[in-house]
């Protein structure tokens, strides 16, 4: 059974609501919410861990937070310093479960079958530490060096824009995250730390909907897609 971690720690300083990005609304829950509730539809999901920012967990390990429903069974820990640090947290909270899913709770419009898909590839892909939610990049890239000069173009076709959810095997994840905290300091997400150690990392192509909730931007963005989601499942023929 897999065990699903989410990181919900970071202050969202950028989008600039004064609480942790965590609780901002996005239409009408908590932005945690919504990933919660995904998760919880995954059936190989048995348990969820949250790391929340301190202070927010209940002392008992389980989430009492005002506005948050529907979250027995999950458990609350306390964040780090940086991400890979509060994903550390988290594991070590765990209970029984391999493979283990990373996700971020700044991902809101993340579905059930975007993680099962994750799940499944890894599960099917014996030599792979990982699998890892991506979509392929649309954008031309370039590189520029600090005075802004252009240095070269990326090859577009061998690009993704990394996303949560990750899959790890547990034993895998483990050995990753043990290293110095200024290492973890500098991985943007958990596979980089597989990758360092020559472990085998799958792309599982996904939309570029799985957005990212950064600014004020993406949270509008965010409620729009969200919106339009719910309008298409009541339109749905039962
Ligand atoms: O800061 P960034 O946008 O990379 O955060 C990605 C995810 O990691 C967010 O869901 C955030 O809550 C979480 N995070 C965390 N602990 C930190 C920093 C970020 O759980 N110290």
């Amino acid at each position: 059974m897999t065990v699903a971690l989410i990181v919900a720690a970071g202050s969202g300083e950028r989008l600039g609501a004064g609480r942790p990005k965590a609780l901002v609304e996005l239409g009408g829950r908590p932005l945690l919410q919504w990933s919660i509730d995904a998760l919880r539809e995954v059936a190989s999901i048995e348990h969820i861990v949250v790391a929340l920012p301190a202070g927010l967990g209940a002392p008992a390990g389980a989430i009492a937070l005002e506005g948050l429903t529907a979250v027995e069974g999950v458990i609350a820990v306390e964040g780090g310093a940086v991400r890979s640090d509060s994903v550390r947290r988290a594991l070590a909270a765990a209970p029984e479960g391999d493979p283990v899913l990373v996700h971020d709770a700044a991902r809101p419009l993340l579905t059930p079958q975007i993680a099962e898909r994750v799940i499944a590839a890894l599960v099917g892909d014996s030599n792979a530490s990982a699998a890892i939610a991506a979509a392929p990049i649309t954008d031309t890239v370039k590189r520029a060096d600090a005075a802004g000069v252009v240095q070269g173009t990326l090859d577009r076709s061998e690009l993704w824009a990394v996303q949560t959810p990750q899959v790890f095997r547990r034993a895998a994840l483990v050995r990753a995250l043990e290293v110095h905290v200024d290492e973890l300091a500098q991985a943007t997400d958990d596979a980089s730390l597989i990758e360092r150690q020559g472990g085998r990392v799958i792309v599982v192509p996904t939309s570029a909907e799985n957005l990212k909730v950064t600014t004020t931007h993406d949270l509008r963005l965010a409620e729009l897609l969200l919106a339009a989601r719910s309008r298409g499942a009541s339109e749905r023929p039962s």
